[in-house]
């Protein structure tokens, strides 16, 4: 567990030739006259990669991983290269390491030395992350690249990779003035996650990175070094038997392999559905979105204003990471689909305590440091969050569907999923259609998958509450317009839209009724008046409007998503749990051919569906995935059997 995600700068300075230079390493981050020209030779000549790329197949994915990202220099001539020369319709996928990242401005001053790789380094410039240590997945849609940035120690960060390498690019600093991060750690990970034709390439000859690469699986060769340099080193991966690519920590927490992608169908058209059918259909695959509903983001996405409003904790978990790195991603999500600020608006969000025990709270998490302050910040009255703001959800939704590979249904009911040689037939009313994958973006709406799973989501009734602004006295008028940030306590309200303020909501267990109701708008009003002083007696119920949704939450709070198991073969599989909740199986676990679900985001849907979309899209595209080993398994969906079996429960 980590006391922060803060992260440590690079003592870096620039010499009067430009160059960047360590001084904690006492080494260059490139060469001046032949950065370029060295990064080519070493990583991209000899790991082969103009021919590999050019040999792709239609839609092949070619992975690369990287020790040391640095300026960036070896991503950005890969990148090149690849669009160069590999086929229209194939992907790159560079994931790389960095403990102590480059802020973004002395990323750009590094990079500027390079004006024939100017039109790369602007979108990574813009969607560079906040520097936070975890995972980090960029996207360039446009350019078939996807970059996942692991920002931290270099081992740790290859352990909580799960997917397959194609190349390596072993750069950091050299073994001598650096041996911390050539560890026996890092070897094994490197092993982890090769396949048998991965391919290395490292700059440095030294003795304790080929012993490292032999022992684990590698032919390793030295050729000649690049300018004046002697020797560096090349290699093959050439063990047998390829070493598992995913280690979970137990085999039911597995996802699955490679599976030929044809047409995917997409259950729901709400925030989980819109960013999952998106992810995909920017890779290049066609989807349908079934909607039962007359009109898309019906249910809990179907807000006027919606907040980005992270479940930050005060300590480091699985789940919390993965809210963090969700967050950071939709951040980066919403500023980069809506370029003019008709979507979303980063305003900042101001967390005000909701009694003293969380007061308390606040302090540990502000004491602790565990954030960097351009996520969470001291604030007079609580906590700040400037990286947060309000969302239009339903545009939202509405633009990410608008995709030409996305063929939207509404008023289309999934009846049935049943399962074919080529995946899955999927019918409606009228008709039945076949996949090769379906994934269940329905919120509450999970009967089809009765016969795998059953699933422990509640349906909570949500009302929001309504109010033009003019309607409202000059005192309280004045008072609700000069909120700028999103306010979040007991209750919410966004800074005023079109005239109106939205504020609420209700968290109603058991009572599932769709039509608004005056307790509930009272309800609001209280908890308005403890964000604000404002008199809320002055406030007619009758102006109230407003609108009603069942979230869909989980027992654990945490959203259910990855691949789907059959209930009955994991307690019969895994059933020595019930006498020993540490019995430890060698079992592979079955899963369900490609069926996945995406639900239970509950009210924290805007931050956790971006990146839970991406992940659905990499399970069945079989990427590199955008979350970690352990994140993977904190929202894995054969959890919830797991536990009961762990339990002793029938
Ligand atoms: N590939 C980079 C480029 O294209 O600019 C240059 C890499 S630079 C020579 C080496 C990098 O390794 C530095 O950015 C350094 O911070 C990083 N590094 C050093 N030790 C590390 C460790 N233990 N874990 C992760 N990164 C590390």
């Amino acid at each position: 567990m980590l006391t922060s995600y803060r992260l440590e700068l690079p003592a870096l300075n620039f010499g009067e030739d430009g160059v960047p230079r360590s001084s904690a390493f006492d080494d260059v981050y490139f060469d001046k006259d032949a950065g370029l020209d060295e990064t080519r030779y070493v990583f991209l000549q000899h790991n082969l990669l103009t021919e590999r790329f050019s040999n792709l197949a239609s839609q092949q994915r070619f992975t690369i991983a990287e020790t040391g990202f640095g300026t960036g220099l070896n991503f950005l001539c890969a990148w090149q290269l690849f669009l160069d020369t590999a086929p229209q319709d194939s992907w790159l996928h560079f994931a790389s390491v960095e403990k102590f990242p480059l802020s973004k401005d002395k990323l750009e001053q590094s990079l500027a030395m390079w004006p024939s790789l100017a039109a790369f380094v602007k979108p990574l410039i813009e969607q560079y992350p906040t520097l936070c240590h975890g995972l980090h997945t960029l996207f360039f849609p446009e350019q078939r690249t996807t970059l996942t940035l692991w920002f931290g120690e270099a081992s740790e960060g290859f352990t909580a990779f799960n997917g397959d390498v194609d190349a390596w690019f072993l750069d950091g600093f050299a073994p001598s003035k650096n041996p911390e991060m050539w560890s026996d750690e890092l070897f094994q990970n490197i092993q982890r996650l090769s396949h048998q034709g991965t391919t290395f390439a490292t700059f440095t000859a030294a003795g304790i990175v080929r012993r490292g690469l032999k022992a684990h699986g590698f032919e390793v060769q030295k050729v000649k070094g690049f300018g004046h340099k002697r020797e560096m080193m090349i290699g093959t991966f050439s063990l047998e038997e390829d070493t598992p690519a995913i280690a979970p920590s137990a085999p039911w927490f597995a996802t699955p392999k490679a599976t030929s992608v044809t047409r995917v169908l997409v259950v729901g058209s709400g925030i989980a559905g819109s960013t999952t059918a998106h992810a995909l259909a920017n890779k290049g695959i066609e989807v349908d979105v079934w909607e039962q509903g007359e009109q898309i983001a019906c249910g809990a996405s179907g807000n006027a204003q919606g907040m980005l409003y992270p479940k930050l904790g005060a300590s480091d978990t699985p789940v919390n990471r993965f809210y963090l790195s969700a967050y950071l991603y939709a951040n980066r999500f919403y500023n980069d689909l809506d370029k003019n600020a008709q979507l979303w608006q980063q305003s900042g969000l101001l967390q005000l305590p909701k009694n003293d025990a969380e007061q308390a709270k606040f302090t540990k998490m502000l004491d602790s440091h565990l954030y960097p302050e351009s996520i969470i910040k001291a604030h007079a009255n609580g906590l700040e969050l400037p990286l947060s703001g309000w969302v239009r959800p339903q545009a939202v939704c509405e633009q990410l569907l608008q995709h030409a590979r996305i063929h939207l249904s509404l008023n289309t009911k999934l009846q049935s999923l049943e399962k074919t040689q080529a995946g899955w037939l999927a019918t409606h009313s009228s008709s039945s259609c076949e996949y090769s994958h379906a994934v269940m973006c329905s919120a509450n709406e999970l009967q089809v998958l009765a016969a795998w799973q059953q699933w422990p989501t509640k349906a909570i009734r949500g009302q929001v509450t309504q109010l033009e602004t003019n309607k409202l006295s000059q005192d309280n008028q004045d008072k609700v317009q000069q909120v700028r940030q999103v306010l979040c306590g007991e209750g919410y309200l966004s800074p005023e839209l079109e005239g109106q303020i939205n504020f609420g909501a209700t968290y109603d267990l058991g009572n599932h009724s769709l039509e608004l109701c005056q307790q509930s708008h009272q309800e609001n009003l209280t908890k308005l008046a403890a964000l604000l002083p404002i008199n809320i007696e002055q406030i007619d119920l009758e102006a109230c409007k407003g609108r009603v949704a069942l979230r869909c939450t989980v027992t654990d709070y945490t959203p259910i998503i990855g691949p789907v198991s059959r209930h009955l073969d994991l307690v019969e599989k895994y059933a020595p749990l019930r006498q020993n909740a540490k019995w430890q199986s060698e079992e592979q676990c079955e899963l369900i051919d490609g069926l996945f679900i995406n639900v239970g985001h509950g009210s924290r849907g805007l931050v956790s569906a971006p990146l839970s979309g991406f992940y659905i899209s990499n399970l069945i595209l079989n990427e590199l995935a955008a979350l970690e080993q352990g994140v993977i398994e904190a929202l894995h969906p054969n959890r919830f059997s797991i536990r009961q079996l762990k339990r002793g429960e029938a």
